[in-house]
């Protein structure tokens, strides 16, 4: 299957086909937000089922909960984001444009790469990016500049080297909360919060216990997060308003490197469960670690505009639970009565250690839409043609079978209704009487439903129908009875698990 390297053909596709339209479209849109259309919602949240299957259903020791976008201001002071989450921006004085100074550097010698050159300065492309790792991780902003001033990195916009000072930009938005009471001198300011990871810290202790949960557990979590971003471009990958599922598992104090370890793999298991191939994955471990983590790294994808992280696995020690503690001035720890074969006696109290997974649903829903589509060349020697294809999972296809009459007389459409009725407790059906039945099919296909089943007059003779597979199109005969089961069967969630 050829991939695509055309996220413009992607973006005309999610559209033309209801999955996903410009927020406020009528109003000419509004920057990097988007809505979900009819099919783009049913794949989303198959996405996001697959996800909370995996990981709660699927794990004795893993609880899901739903906490509020609105937390109380504190939670931010102590998590560290009121002062740290930020980026370093440098804006070209004539375009007025502002850019990330990690993202300018990257489509810089991404540039110079494809070019086969090198910097104003001679200096390759992977020299560039070590230095400019390294400079980030010291937070070394003037270095940033000499180094984009040394490179001669134009705007794209203006084409011009005029730069400001690289400076640091606040990411969270923030909003007032109840009746304004600005003239007693109050600050009602309360943020959306820009991770739902949060909520899960500071309810910690009430899973905990409400749970009878025992360490190692984990509590995931899905939801809209929010930032401000500031280059906000390249369709749903990066977007102002978004949806994350998170999980943080607490674990006991030095046995995070081997939990960490076991959920690198784990979290890429479950990518390739998504039928998506290993080539298409990468590992990038983090030069310059968060202020809260011990080992970080990157689960990224190749996307149509390159290997970009889809998701991120981060041991964050014990960091924000002792952040919570302190700010809250509410014990959050963990009494462990296992024994500790070193000492004989138990672990007793201690704040756990967490190593969290957390991957953008948007994100996910791009990669696993670009690794699906195809345009697909079925020219013969006779007939140019082609078709557009989505090879989703099955499991995942917003609609898992179209039902078909081959007309509309002679009793088909009622035999097709019966089926429909029979199915669509189970799966999610369509049911399309209009048009020549290849023409059907190919909006099937366009849609990515692995399934059609067109009723002709041979069912009413036999109780047979024609079952369509949407990836190889072949067709066979099979018992109209028989139809239920092999599309539930077919669409189950695969177990990664004996
Ligand atoms: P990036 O470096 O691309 O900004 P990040 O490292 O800030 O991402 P995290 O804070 O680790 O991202 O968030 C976890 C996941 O949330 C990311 O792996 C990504 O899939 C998703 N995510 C983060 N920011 C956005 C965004 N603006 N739009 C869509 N998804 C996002």
């Amino acid at each position: 299957m050829a991939k695509t390297r055309d996220l413009q053909a992607i973006i005309s596709h999610c559209k033309e086909y209801g999955f996903i339209f410009p927020s406020s479209e009528i109003y000419d849109g509004l920057s990097a937000v988007y809505d979900y259309g009819q099919y783009g919602a049913q794949l989303k949240k198959n996405i996001r089922d697959y996800w909370w299957w995996s990981m709660t259903q699927m794990h004795e020791n893993i609880v899901g909960i739903d906490a509020a976008i609105f937390m109380h201001p504190t939670v931010w002071k102590a998590s560290g984001h009121v002062d740290n989450f930020s980026d370093p921006m440098i804006d070209n004085k004539d375009s007025k444009k502002r850019y990330r100074v990690d993202h300018l550097i990257e489509a810089f010698t991404d540039q110079i790469k494809q070019q086969n050159t090198t910097a104003k300065n001679g200096m390759d492309a992977d020299t560039m990016l070590v230095q400019m790792d390294s400079l980030l991780a010291n937070d070394d902003f003037a270095g940033l500049k000499s180094l984009i001033d040394a490179a001669g990195i134009p705007c794209a916009i203006s084409g011009t080297c005029n730069w400001t000072d690289v400076r640091q930009f606040n990411l969270m938005f923030r909003t007032e909360f109840g009746a304004v009471a600005a003239e007693e001198g109050e600050d009602n300011g309360v943020y959306l919060r820009p991770e739902t990871a949060q909520g899960i810290f500071v309810n910690f202790l009430n899973v905990q216990k409400t749970g009878r949960m025992k360490v190692p557990f984990g509590i995931a979590q899905t939801g809209k997060a929010f930032r401000n971003e500031i280059v906000a471009r390249q369709f749903i990958f990066r977007m102002r308003e978004f949806e994350q599922m998170e999980m943080q598992f607490f674990v006991r104090p030095g046995t995070q490197k081997e939990w960490y370890e076991s959920w690198k793999k784990e979290r890429l298991d479950w990518h390739l469960s998504l039928g998506i191939s290993a080539e298409d994955y990468r590992y990038h471990d983090h030069a310059k670690l968060a202020h809260y983590a011990d080992a970080a790294c990157d689960i990224e994808y190749d996307f149509p505009i390159g290997f970009k992280e889809v998701e991120g696995i981060h041991s964050r020690t014990d960091f924000d639970l002792q952040q919570h503690q302190k700010y809250s001035g509410k014990k959050l720890q963990y009494f462990d009565n296992d024994l500790d074969e070193a000492t004989g006696k138990p672990f007793g109290n201690y704040t756990p250690y967490v190593i969290e997974t957390s991957i953008g649903l948007d994100r996910a829903f791009l990669m696993v839409v670009s690794s699906a589509y195809e345009l697909e060349d079925l020219s013969t020697d006779e007939k140019k043609d082609d078709r557009v294809v989505m090879h989703l999972p099955a499991f995942l296809a917003p609609t898992k079978l179209a039902i078909l009459p081959l007309t509309k007389k002679d009793g088909l459409p009622e035999l097709a209704r019966e089926l429909m009725q029979q199915c669509m407790p189970h799966f999610s059906c369509f049911y399309e009487e209009k048009d020549a039945i290849g023409k059907r099919y190919r909006r099937q296909d366009a849609i990515g439903t692995p399934f059609c089943v067109t009723i002709d007059h041979q069912t009413k003779e036999d109780g047979t129908v024609t079952i369509r597979h949407r990836d190889a199109m072949t067709q066979e005969r099979v018992a109209l009875s028989a139809i239920k089961d092999l599309v539930a069967n077919a669409c189950a969630f695969p177990c990664q698990k004996p």
